[in-house]
């Protein structure tokens, strides 16, 4: 009844979903939206294709991806995509095992549900599960240096892992140019190596192959050199950004102009000829050969540029300005007036080139340049912009190496080793919380059961294997070999990844599992919220729920 009183204080069309039934909505849901991405795990996971509204076609096996081109309506489903994104964002990989996890948080807390526990014992569990897993990370991570050339690779190699393109040498080439990029890039501050992915430019190109993919110790500009007359190629330059429009601009003569005669008109134009000259002048006395104008660039400035044997660039992007600035020193001025020599930066060379069909501006050769460009190929656009995620990919795992300077196996043995350690802590705990602790343990098993789905082998037999490998004193790195089809060492294996992925990733997890699990109460003030759309990745009923 009384529950019929609230829902009138409600607009018209207003749902209003209740206690279990509010959990036990959004749990299913979250899980739902779990399942939909899990089979993409690990380097033998499959790939998907959306196909969106317009007719768009992406093939990937990227999880924060897929959620994003998903369009999932659901509140509960949205908080499960937020993770994915903010796993993105903050560490670059490792978005589908925090969702993995996430899914599997949720599952085992219904099964607790079920039999009574109460959703505040379950967070708290989960809570204290989670400070002590990522205490035991900690103790379980080894030390890593931005020196360390050798295990970063093999961690931007594994960060690559899953993506189509990283199959064979692809790989390797890939991982050495990310770990030179990021190590380029990396900065000192306040005794903290602090990078800063943006200065990484990712540059596509379709054409050619993966294998072409490039670095760039420079910036590769999108845009033409300006007039014909200009040399194409410049070496040693000097290079001047300007902010400033190399135009008169006649919006700002406000006054009316009254021209009575052919001698007048001429000294009109002659007076504004002069005035681009004398800018053009105020360039070439600063010793400038290269010119970045993120403004217009008249076609008499033009001229005049040509004629002193400068090379130009108008309407650079601001983005790509500071850049430019960053890999060669230069300055950005906003004024003519400001720039002096001091204002310059270098270059070994400035040279347009043609790029499948398209002219771009290399600036490289820049003396350790604090922005670096990746220039990605491949033979169509699906495999570029697949390349770019696993790319992507690579340089937020490097950069996690770099930053917190501990990494840990994968291949679910890290997760197995956890799940262990974290057992036998339920016990020390004990009471009501003990269970939810246990369930959290399970729930982490589900990143060596997923993987050991991909390979086809038979999950119970090789849990239970795996589980007995850590049982051991030195057994702490066996985990799934997905390639050799069996339970494997993977430090030997060369299966390392950066701590703070997988910190990130069970923060994550258990976050936004304690916000669905918190909510008992929905109100939903335009219609019933949409599932996930259904079909994709085994996403049926789930065990003990409708
Ligand atoms: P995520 O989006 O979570 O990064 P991935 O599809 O990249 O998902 O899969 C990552 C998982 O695959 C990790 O658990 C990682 O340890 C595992 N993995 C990657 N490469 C290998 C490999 N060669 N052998 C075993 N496991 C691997
Ligand atoms: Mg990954």
């Amino acid at each position: 009844m009384a529950e019929i009183g609230q829902q009138n204080v409600l607009p018209e069309g207003s749902t209003r979903v209740l206690g279990k039934d509010a959990q036990r909505t959004n749990i299913a849901v979250g899980y739902l939206v779990a399942q939909a991405v899990k089979s993409t795990l690990g380097p033998r996971g499959m790939d998907k294709m959306l196909v969106s509204e317009l007719g768009d076609i992406i093939i990937t096996n990227d999880g924060a991806t897929i959620l994003k081109e998903m369009n999932i309506g659901h509140p509960a489903g949205k908080m499960m995509v937020e993770i994915a994104k903010t796993q993105d964002s903050e560490v670059g990989d490792g978005t589908t095992t925090s969702v993995v996890i996430a899914g599997e948080l949720l599952r085992k807390a219904s099964d607790l549900l079920d039999n009574d526990i109460h959703a505040s014992t379950i967070i708290s569990g989960y809570k204290l599960a989670t400070s002590r897993a990522i205490a035991e990370l900690e103790s379980i991570g080894e030390p890593i240096k931005i020196t360390d050339t050798e295990n970063l690779q093999k961690i931007a190699s594994i960060a690559m892992g899953s993506k189509t393109i990283g199959v064979g040498t692809g790989k390797d080439v890939l991982a050495k140019l990310v770990v030179q990029a990021v190590t380029q890039v990396a900065e000192q501050r306040g005794g903290k190596t602090i990078i800063d992915k943006d200065y990484v430019k990712l540059e596509k190109k379709k054409g050619n192959d993966v294998l072409q993919t490039q670095l760039v110790n420079g910036v590769v500009v999108d845009k033409e050199i300006v007039h014909s007359g200009m040399p194409k190629k410049i070496a040693n330059a000097k290079i001047g950004l300007l902010d400033v429009a190399l135009e008169i601009e006649k919006t700002e003569v406000d006054a009316r102009i009254n021209i009575s005669s052919p001698e007048q008109m001429t000294a009109f134009l002659d007076q504004e000829e002069k005035m681009l000259k004398t800018m053009v002048d105020k360039i070439v006395k600063s010793g400038a050969n290269v010119i970045f104008c993120q403004k217009g660039i008249d076609d008499v400035a033009q001229h005049y540029l040509s004629k002193a044997g400068i090379v130009a660039c108008r309407r650079v992007k601001k983005s790509d300005m500071e850049k430019l600035s960053r890999a060669t020193g230069a300055q950005i001025v906003t004024t003519l007036d400001d720039l002096g020599t001091k204002d310059l930066g270098n270059a070994g060379s400035v040279e347009e080139r043609k790029i499948a069909g398209e002219q771009m501006t290399f600036v490289e050769q820049c003396k350790d340049p604090k922005a670096v460009t990746i220039l990605v190929r491949g033979s169509t656009d699906h495999i570029v912009d697949e390349a770019e995620r696993a790319i992507v990919d690579a340089i937020g795992a490097t950069s996690s190496a770099i930053e917190l300077g501990k990494y840990v196996t994968g291949g679910g043995s890290t997760e197995m080793e956890l799940a262990t350690r974290l057992r036998k802590y339920a016990v020390e705990v004990g009471g009501r919380e003990q269970l939810a602790i246990q369930a959290y343990a399970d729930a982490l098993e589900v990143i060596p059961k997923t993987l050991t789905e991909s390979t086809g082998l038979d999950a119970i037999d090789t849990l239970v294997e795996l589980r007995a490998k850590h049982e051991k004193k030195d057994g702490k790195t066996y985990g799934i070999d997905v390639y050799g089809v069996k339970v494997g060492e993977m430090k030997s294996l060369n299966v390392i990844e950066p701590l703070k992925v997988k910190k990130q990733a069970l923060q994550s997890a258990s976050e936004v599992t304690e916000m669905i699990l918190r909510i008992d109460d929905m109100i939903l003030s335009r219609g019933r919220p949409q599932m996930p759309p259904g079909g994709m990745g085994g996403m049926g009923g789930m065990p003990g729920m409708e």
